[in-house]
């Protein structure tokens, strides 16, 4: 039966598909663009000068330094240099990082902001962003920061290593699981949720098997799609929440941080959340999501272990406590003695386990 449910959609384009990037001129004037900002990290600076080429004319100039979490400093740096060479738009292009960049100038200036995705970790659909100054992490959800178009070209997806394509391909699987136990789920998002776990569970060992397997690159960045906008629809809980506790607490990678979580969340939602776990089961081909999503990460080789990223095994309790401290929607409630023992697996490296 449909349970009563509140259907919300955001504008969006999306275009797909292998070359692209070569559209990237014509969305722009589409969207009336006649200078833009070329945003990236200073590690893909390289993608940013062939743009530039790309564009001529239309690009106004490149800021290199989008820096992982949105600093505001960088932001005022990369808005001063917004306005000296009057541009009008931006590109965003890169993964979660230079996204969020993209964003936060948004916000700022309302001015459009194309992304071009390469990795699969999925802020390109979503109304949040999260940003840091004095060393603190506030997130916000507003549609002001919308892409105005976005550009999924698999070649940028190619040189994607082993592991960040791993740890990005599972961050952008925890959107889908907790979209669907979400308690403002909604069919649609549910339809989405389960084609995005599957052709990410199908694609990921194939890509670390041959990272220049093109066919799984593609179905993999449709998988981060539908990811990216089930998380940008709908609540995440548990899994997100400890994620960010953990990666604001004890300083973990991001990425990887989610990776290692999201089988044992899984785990202690299951109790909770019994359609959601058929869906995952159907969509991975397996008989418990847990170990399902425990598996898929061995055979990526991704990391098990919260202290193999350095994580304190006193942290454990700290991280219960803060979790334990907001209450939001999570299909099971938070019980701090079973908490206690996921992270303790967690942390060691175990499987998941019912408790
Ligand atoms: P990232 O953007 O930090 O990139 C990691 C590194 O990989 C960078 O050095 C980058 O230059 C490099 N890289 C990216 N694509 C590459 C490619 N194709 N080939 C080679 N190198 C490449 O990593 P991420 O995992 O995409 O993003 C993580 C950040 O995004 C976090 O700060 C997270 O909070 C944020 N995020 C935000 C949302 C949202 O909705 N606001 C959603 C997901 C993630």
């Amino acid at each position: 039966m449909i349970a009563p449910f509140t259907y919300v959609a955001y504008p969006s384009r999306v275009v797909f598909g292998p070359g692209k990037l070569a559209e990237l001129g014509a969305e722009l004037e589409r969207l009336g663009v006649r200078r833009a900002l070329l945003l990236s990290t200073p590690e893909q600076i390289a993608l940013a000068e062939q743009v530039r080429q790309q564009l001529g004319d239309t690009a106004a100039g490149i800021f290199a330094r989008a820096t992982m979490h949105t600093p505001v400093a960088v932001t005022k740096d990369a808005l001063a240099k917004l306005q000296s060479l009057g541009a009008d738009g931006f590109v965003a292009l890169g993964g979660g990082s230079t996204i969020g960049l993209g964003k936060a100038l948004a916000l700022r200036t309302d001015l459009p902001l194309v992304a071009v995705p390469t990795t699969y970790a999925g802020s390109e659909m979503t109304t949040i962003l999260g940003e840091t100054e004095g060393g603190r992490k506030a997130t916000q959800r507003t549609p002001r920061v919308l892409p105005k178009a976005v550009i999924y070209d698999v070649e940028l997806t190619l040189s994607l290593p082993p592991g960040l394509t791993a740890t990005s391909g599972v961050n952008a699987l925890a959107h889908a699981v907790e979209a669907l136990y979400a308690h403002d789920t909604n069919p649609i998002i549910a339809l989405m949720a389960e084609d995005g776990v599957a052709a990410l569970g199908r694609s990921l060992p194939r890509i670390i098997r041959d990272t220049a397997d093109r066919e799984a690159r593609i179905d993999a960045q449709y998988g981060a799609w539908l990811c990216s906008t089930c998380l940008g629809v709908v609540a995440m809980a548990l899994h997100h929440k400890i994620c960010h506790v953990l990666g604001g607490s004890f300083n973990l990678p991001h990425a990887e941080t989610h990776t290692v979580m999201l089988p044992h969340v899984t785990e202690y939602n299951a109790p909770a959340a019994p359609d959601a776990m058929r869906r995952i089961e159907r969509a991975l081909g397996v008989e418990r999501a847990s170990a399902g999503l425990f598996d898929l990460n061995r055979s990526l080789g991704a990391p098990a272990a919260l202290r193999e990223l350095g994580m304190p095994e006193a942290g454990i309790d700290q991280a219960v406590e803060m979790v334990l401290q907001d209450q939001y929607a999570n299909p099971r409630p938070l019980e701090r003695n079973a908490l206690r023992a996921m992270l303790a697996r967690a942390w060691a490296g175990e499987p998941p386990k019912p408790g």
